[in-house]
């Protein structure tokens, strides 16, 4: 059984995805995260991603492996690097390459082959698996994203900094050619704007089980 939760930065994606994995008793993949440590692993290297024979080479350098919920790249875990704001601004960018996508997409389905498995990310009800059981595309109001955002980091940008960024980041992935941010035409709508975490679930749950 396959769940796609999509839809832009700061929706409650991720949140969302973890604790319905937990009430489901199912897997969860966190493919921004993927996308994140790709771009670590970039910066870090210094490829330039549009040497595309340097950046084929390299992605075969990348091992991602999962581990109670923490990603880790080459061994090393970096769930709460990725999430870095030098990360955050150039992560959009390096998703839109063809290149590190197919390696993403393919990593990515065999992770869930054969599971019962929650993946949230941008394109995995229109690409990574257009016949997922199930596909939501999670959206809200981008001041309540930005807030939630402020609060969940505790950066040092103000609200209106984190809010020019995700318009940013949303416009650049729904833009981008390749598998861009948009929502399948059979996923199910979910506004979180006025919805708590587990009024959230508690409407995708009810959705799943009838
Ligand atoms: O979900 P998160 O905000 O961590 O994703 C980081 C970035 O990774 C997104 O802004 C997007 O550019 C990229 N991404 C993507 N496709 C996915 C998941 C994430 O392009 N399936």
């Amino acid at each position: 059984m396959i769940i796609a939760l999509d839809g832009p930065s700061g929706a409650g994606k991720s949140t969302i995805a973890k604790l319905l994995a937990s009430k489901l008793n199912y897997e969860y993949l966190d493919t921004g995260a993927m996308y994140r440590a790709v771009t670590k692993y970039i910066l870090d290297n210094k490829i330039d991603i549009y040497d595309k024979n340097l950046l084929i080479s390299s992605l075969k350098n990348i091992r991602l492996d999962f581990n109670k919920s923490h990603i880790y790249l080459n061994g090393v875990d970096v769930e709460n690097t990725i999430r870095s704001e030098t990360i955050t601004k150039e992560v959009s960018e390096v998703s839109s390459i063809k290149e590190i996508r197919e390696f993403l997409v393919e990593m990515q389905r065999n992770i869930a082959k054969n599971k019962s498995i929650i993946l949230d990310g941008r394109d995995i009800g229109t690409v990574v698996f257009p016949n997922a059981d199930y596909k939501f595309f999670i959206v809200a109001d981008v001041k309540i994203r930005a807030k939630r955002r402020f609060d969940q980091y505790k950066s040092d940008q103000t609200l209106e900094q984190i809010e020019a960024s995700i318009l940013k980041r949303d416009q650049y992935d729904s833009n981008r050619k390749i598998s861009p941010l948009k929502k399948a035409k059979d996923a199910i709508i979910i506004d979180t704007s006025n919805l708590t975490i587990d009024e959230t679930i508690e409407k995708i749950y009810n959705y799943i089980r009838g």
